[in-house]
């Protein structure tokens, strides 16, 4: 392999899916839903095509879609004000990441990562000449400001944000923008802010993009997906909130990396957003957080906080095993037949944690499945 491709290995939700699958586990590693989707967003699929939206749609995104879009953040229980100069649609958020990066870094530039982080940054960040700088999260997942303060160096180029958080499900309150915006603001740092679970925030949790400050917003892309708001991982569409000029840049790249997103999935999203309603996702969502939690209790896991929000629920297993976490995820694949990911995956050195991360964004019936090949074995 060429060296620049040879250091990033191979994504740990290939990796533990893939082991699933040879092993038939039940799979709660990989953050998709088994569950069937709105029986509308397949008819609007289909109905797009008809529509013959089959030819390349504009290059920051249909206009529709744009449109109700800016509805949809009007509409938001804190409401974001934006126009269409604020918005590209982009095919899902891990390239929204990259984008954003390459937009933005040089080579040589440092971008700050808190950890435990998402796995796709780091790669984006080298990919595209940069360094990247680790502070981690406390043991409780909030930030450490002060550590967080004293990364920042002259070559610092952004910093990657991301809220609700994967893998812990962990919130940025208002109060948490505010001491960001404040250890920026004698800088020129740009904000990279991953808010995929934007709108599965739980137990009447408010949700704070980095694009409700007001000083923030013009120096960050927010990042969101359709994927997990819809439970449709596999159309991987997104959208990027920026400031006119870094939409600018975003495009500028965007232009001959993707050039446009896929037109009929843009046609039914767009369509889509006018009659959904987000309740009824928060309601499904939250249901099975709790209905995971609550069958999860009469195993030997030890839970230190609920998920505040997304798709997943760290467990620790310290009264279960003193094996590493990846060997582990790897012998409750191979002997329970439950697959999980490791949490220390998200780290750069990736050092045991002893806590495992379980996607509850499944049927009840393989929740059940996983209780009963766990209850043998544990
Ligand atoms: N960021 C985080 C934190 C995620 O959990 C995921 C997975 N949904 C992504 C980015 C990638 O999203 P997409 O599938 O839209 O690329
Ligand atoms: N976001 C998903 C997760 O955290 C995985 C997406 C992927 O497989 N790249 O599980």
């Amino acid at each position: 392999l060429p060296k620049k491709h040879s250091d990033s290995g191979s994504t740990i939700f290939s990796e533990m899916t893939i082991l699933a699958q040879k092993q038939e586990a039940v799979n709660l590693s990989q953050g998709f839903p088994d569950y069937e989707i709105d029986n509308r967003l397949k008819k609007l699929l289909c109905e797009g095509t008809e529509k013959n939206f089959n030819q390349y749609a504009p290059m920051p995104g249909n206009p529709l879609l744009i449109e109700n879009l800016i509805e949809f953040n009007k509409q938001r229980t804190i409401p974001i004000s934006i126009t269409k100069e604020n918005i590209t649609i982009s095919p899902g958020a891990t390239y929204g990441i990259y984008t954003a990066l390459a937009s933005i870094i040089s080579f040589g530039d440092e971008v700050i990562v808190l950890e435990p982080n998402y796995d796709s940054y780091v790669p984006a960040i080298e990919m595209n000449g940069g360094k990247s700088v680790f502070v981690s999260l406390n043991d409780d997942f909030k930030v450490d400001f002060e550590a967080l303060k004293q990364a920042i160096a002259e070559k610092s180029k952004a910093i990657i944000i991301n809220s609700p958080h994967n893998p812990s499900g962990k919130i940025w309150k208002k109060e948490d923008w505010e001491k960001l915006s404040n250890i920026i603001e004698d800088t020129e740092i740009i904000i990279i802010s991953d808010e995929v679970y934007d709108i599965l925030t739980y137990d009447d949790r408010e949700f704070y993009s980095a694009f409700h400050h007001p000083k923030l917003r013009e120096r960050c892309f927010s990042i969101f997906s359709f994927g997990k708001m819809f439970h449709i991982t596999g159309w991987k569409v997104g959208y990027i909130l920026a400031s006119p000029e870094l939409s600018e840049a975003y495009r500028r790249v965007h232009q001959y990396l993707a050039f446009s997103v896929n037109a009929p999935a843009q046609y039914a999203l767009a369509k889509y957003l006018e009659v959904f309603d987000r309740n009824v996702n928060i309601k499904l969502m939250q249901e099975k957080r709790d209905f995971f939690l609550n069958e999860f209790q009469n195993l030997p896991f030890t839970l230190n906080e609920k998920a505040e929000a997304g798709y997943f629920q760290i467990l620790n297993f310290k009264n279960i095993s003193d094996l590493s976490d990846k060997d582990f995820a790897v012998w409750l694949t191979e002997k329970a037949k439950v697959a999980t990911i490791p949490v220390s995956a998200f780290y750069h050195d990736q050092k045991s944690t002893g806590n495992v991360r379980f996607c509850f964004a499944k049927k009840e019936e393989t929740i059940l499945k996983a209780i009963q090949n766990l209850k043998e074995h544990l």
